[in-house]
This record gives C-alpha cells, structure tokens and sequence, in this order.
C-alpha cells in the first residue's frame, strides 16, 4: 500500500493565493505519486482568517483535502498542533499558504528524507539568511547563541517552518502540549536527527508578511522562558557582582573617615548606585513576570486551541483524531 504524505498549511488571511495554491497542491500532489509513490492529504487550518479565503479553498481545493477552522487566530505555532492532531500520515510536510514555499524544494526534502532512513526531518533554511550580514541577524545569533547555552540540545539558527517530518516525528510533536508555542525549540528538544537544506523563497503572492519587529521581539521572549533559564542566571550573577562591588566601596568610604577624615564627595556616586540598581531591579522584576506568566499559562491548563468546523472530504475523521480534537493532551 502507498504510503501516505500529510501537507499542513497553515493560513491567517490569504485570500490571494488560494487559487495559486490549489494549482500548486495539484502538482505537488502528482509529483509525490510519481517520484515516491506517495498518497497525499491536504490539511487546511484557518487560523481566524476575516477574509473568507477559508470559504475559497473549499471551491478551489480537489483530491483529499480537509479544512479545520481554528475559533480564532491562535498563531501559526499552534494552528500547526491543530494540523498535527489531525494528521495520520507516514510523513507529513508543513508549508505555508502564500505560495513562497515551492514544490520542487519540498520534493527535494522528502528525496532527502527517504535516502536516509536514520533521518526523521528535514528542514529548508533560507540561503539569503544563512549568509546575510546584517543588523538583525546579528540580532537573531546572539539570540540563538544565548538561547542554547548550556542546553543538552542544539536549537538552529535561521530555521524556518519548512519542514518535512516522519510520522514518528508527529507523534512526538503532538505530545508537547506547551501553551506559549516555540516550535523550533520543540523541534530540536525531541532529539530526532534532522537535516538542513538552503532554498531561495519565493516572492510572497498578494498580501502581506504577518511578521513585524515588535511580534518577532515577543516570539524571542517566548522562546526564552519556555527553553532557558539562562537570561535569569545571568541577570542573578550581574547583581550579585554589582552587590560585592558595592560592599567593598562601601568599606573603602569607611576606611577613608576612619583614618584620614575625609569627607566623602556625595550626590555622583549616589545617583550611579541608584539608577544602575532601580534599572537592574526593574529589568530583572520583568523577566521574572515574563516566566511567572508562561507558568501561569502552562498552569491553566486550557485547551492549545478551539476548532470551530472540520470540514472536507475526509471530515469524518476516526476517534482517535476526535479526541483530540479539542486540543487535550491525550498524554499525562
Ligand atoms: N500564519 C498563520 N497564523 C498567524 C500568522 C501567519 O497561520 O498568526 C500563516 C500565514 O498565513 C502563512 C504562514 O503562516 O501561510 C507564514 O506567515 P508569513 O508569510 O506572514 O511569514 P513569513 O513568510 O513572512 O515569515
Ligand atoms: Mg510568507
């Protein structure tokens, strides 16, 4: 029997290319069948979508497909459980809805997964951001350099969410139920060997990235408190060094009196002793509230998403999908 491909896409608004990508599911599709004897599944997720494109991919959309409509917008990290918890393939292939990511690199990535059976993902990491030079990715590499310090596990820089996984992969995946989603840690943290292809994306069709600086900044923040303690380590070593520095001018001041009765020369060291302080404690407060809130959401306990419809040719899904439906961890 053939084996079977599930693709995941994950959409927020993306009217424009849904007719593109049905012509690219159809290719992909054949494709798939002929080089790797592969059956594939389209799994849909609307992610809140106010556009009603996911209305269109119903007109559009031909073969097996399926359509699970998200309550609201969840993120894409979480739209893509949703896809997971849906999803029985042997292998299963995210990509995203704005048509920038191409067949010919996803069929490159199932080629190389398929060679190498000691493999479970494969992933296409951006050529122009592998080697671009610039501000932000400076940015991002300290990002990544801090973030895997001491870790047992190695998180990649520039990886994107093109990715190809086996269906043991899934399954590992759909049993990390973290709430505040960083799939790339989660992807490394599960410890399957994965390899790197580099591709060049395409240009986005109609529409707009849903990237900004400011989401980009609190996505960074969520991968720190849910994979590192090393942000608060440090802050707890800065203070303490500051505090023994402080100590010691302390008894420098004394001596002085004590000895030669000088009067100490006062508001300059005082203010530089306060404000470096307050703004140490006001930082380091924050960055604890950041974790005492991914505690706090992780405590809560609540569903990782809300579907509204499942719809599609093959909506009747078994139990087992059912189940997880609501998005309930089905283990511990
Ligand atoms: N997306 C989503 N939910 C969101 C944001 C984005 O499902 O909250 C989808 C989006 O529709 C697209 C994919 O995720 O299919 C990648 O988003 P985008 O193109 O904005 O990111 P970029 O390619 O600029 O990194
Ligand atoms: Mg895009």
């Amino acid at each position: 029997m053939a084996k079977r491909l599930d693709i995941l896409v994950p959409f927020l608004n993306e009217r424009e290319s849904v007719a593109g990508f049905s012509t690219l599911a159809g290719e992909l599709a054949a494709q798939a069948r002929e080089r790797f004897d592969l059956e594939t599944a389209f799994i849909f997720i609307d992610d809140g979508s106010t556009d009603g494109g996911g209305a269109l991919y119903q007109e559009h959309m031909s073969g097996d497909w399926t359509l699970i409509t998200l309550a609201r917008n969840f993120g894409k990290e979480t739209a893509i459980l949703a896809g997971l918890d849906h999803s029985q393939g042997d292998y299963v292939l995210l990509m995203d809805a704005d048509l920038q990511h191409t067949v010919d690199v996803a069929l490159d990535m199932i080629d190389r997964m398929m060679a190498d059976p000691d493999l479970d993902m494969v992933y296409a990491v951006r050529a122009d951001r592998a080697e671009s030079r610039t501000i932000g990715r400076y940015m991002a590499n300290g990002f990544y350099w801090l973030i895997n310090m001491g870790q047992r596990y190695e998180i990649p820089a520039n990886a994107g969410d093109f990715r190809v996984m086996t269906g043991r992969f899934a399954a590992a995946l759909r049993q990390l139920r973290d709430q505040r989603r960083f799939n790339k840690g989660l992807y490394a943290w599960t410890g399957f060997k994965q390899e790197r292809i580099l591709y060049k994306p395409a240009e986005r069709q109609g529409g707009e990235s849903k990237w900004s600086r400011r989401k980009l900044i609190a996505f960074s923040l969520e991968g720190f408190t849910s994979f590192s303690v090393v942000p608060l380590r440090m802050v707890s070593l800065f203070g303490t060094g500051v505090a023994v520095l402080g100590f010691l001018y302390g008894i420098k001041i004394l001596l002085e009196v004590l000895f030669t009765g000088v009067a100490v020369p006062g508001y300059p060291s005082l203010i530089v002793a306060i404000l470096v302080l307050g703004g140490l404690n006001l930082a380091l407060t924050g960055l604890v509230g950041e974790y005492v809130w991914s505690a706090l959401s992780e405590a809560k306990s609540r569903p990782n998403y809300i579907v509204k419809s499942v719809t599609g040719p093959r909506a009747a899904t078994p139990s087992g999908a059912r189940a997880r439906r609501t998005g309930k961890a089905t283990h511990g």
